[in-house]
């Protein structure tokens, strides 16, 4: 108890432990299923499909749900239903739990998206056994799912994931009224690397680029991502320009620290970046619905900095 008090005070700690929604119209269904996964799971319960949605809809959603069927009001089945129609709550592995006697209609259940059945009277070793399965299923598919967004050569985010990245700061911006900087960056002379050293070398500078750029922030909110060929795209949330001049600068000078070499290049004898910076809040009065002009205006600036001999900063 003490144990659990404290944990419950200290903001900082991070329990990693998935968590359980159980929900039954029994209080002695739910104290018997919670028993059985207390101190492995974080576990909450809901008398009814109205409150298990409100846990399943908040800002911490449940891992895993172990629920009831025969329930007052919202049944188990149009819970299910209701979880499945919302994109936040799709994914979540539902369990029905029933017992032998009940009706049951298991096609219907599946139909809806649950994963599994299990009955009452039931055998706590194999009902652990089902939860822990379900839950690395769901760790597996995500990420599988996050495969699509990572790019294959250089492992970090890609176009694709960008574009969700962008989007999304940028309407959370509007929201907060706090400015989100964007940085387009693109290696100098990088055709001219390709022809003398040969692409395999030329894929292991785009990877050492790319690694050094993600290892380089400070902030966990700071995102960079593959914005194609050689050019790399860096989102910068709740940052003003001058703030994002500084970590344009650590990003160009981690770049120059690798010192890998590029003899044919006429700007300098290793590799380097040029990069283009633009900071802006969302206009709501303006109808900025998307961060377009945001990345027309660092894609010029970058330009900019090329057009001023390369190896520099535009702002
Ligand atoms: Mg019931």
């Amino acid at each position: 108890m003490n144990d659990f008090k404290r944990r419950g005070n200290n903001i900082t700690h991070q329990d990693k432990r998935a968590k359980l929604l159980i929900v039954d119209d029994n209080k002695q269904n739910i104290e018997m299923l919670m028993e059985l996964f207390r101190g492995e799971y974080k576990t909450v319960a809901a008398r009814n499909a109205q409150r298990a949605l409100k846990v399943a809809f908040s800002d911490t959603p449940p891992d895993i749900i172990l629920t009831d069927i025969l329930m007052p009001e919202i049944d188990g089945y149009e819970f299910c239903a209701k979880l499945k129609e919302n994109p936040r709550t799709r994914q979540i592995p539902i369990i029905f739990v029933t017992a032998v006697s009940e009706v049951m209609d298991e096609s219907r259940g599946f139909a809806l998206g649950a994963v599994d059945y299990i009955t009452k009277p039931f055998h706590p070793p194999m009902v652990k056994a089902r939860v822990q399965l379900h839950l690395n299923l769901r760790r597996k598919q995500e990420l599988l799912e996050n495969f699509a967004f990572i790019d294959a050569l250089t492992e970090i985010p890609n176009r694709r994931r960008f574009d969700e990245v962008m989007e999304r700061e940028w309407h959370r911006a509007a929201r907060t009224g706090y400015p989100v900087s964007l940085m387009i960056i693109d290696i100098d002379h990088f055709k001219l690397y390709n022809d003398n050293y040969g692409h395999g070398r030329g894929d292991d500078c785009l990877r050492s680029v790319a690694g050094t750029m993600a290892r380089s922030f400070r902030r966990a909110g700071d995102f960079v991502a593959r914005y194609g060929g050689e050019e790399f795209a860096v989102v910068l949330p709740d940052t003003p320009a001058l703030q994002a001049k500084d970590t344009a600068h650590n990003i160009l000078d981690a770049v120059d620290a690798l010192a890998i070499p590029h003899e044919t290049s006429p700007v300098a004898p290793h590799v380097t970046i040029s990069i283009g910076i633009a900071t802006m809040t969302p206009d709501v009065e303006k109808r900025d619905q998307d961060p377009g002009r945001l990345i027309d205006k660092a894609d010029k600036k970058l330009y900019e900095a090329k057009s001023r001999g390369r190896h520099t900063i535009a702002d």
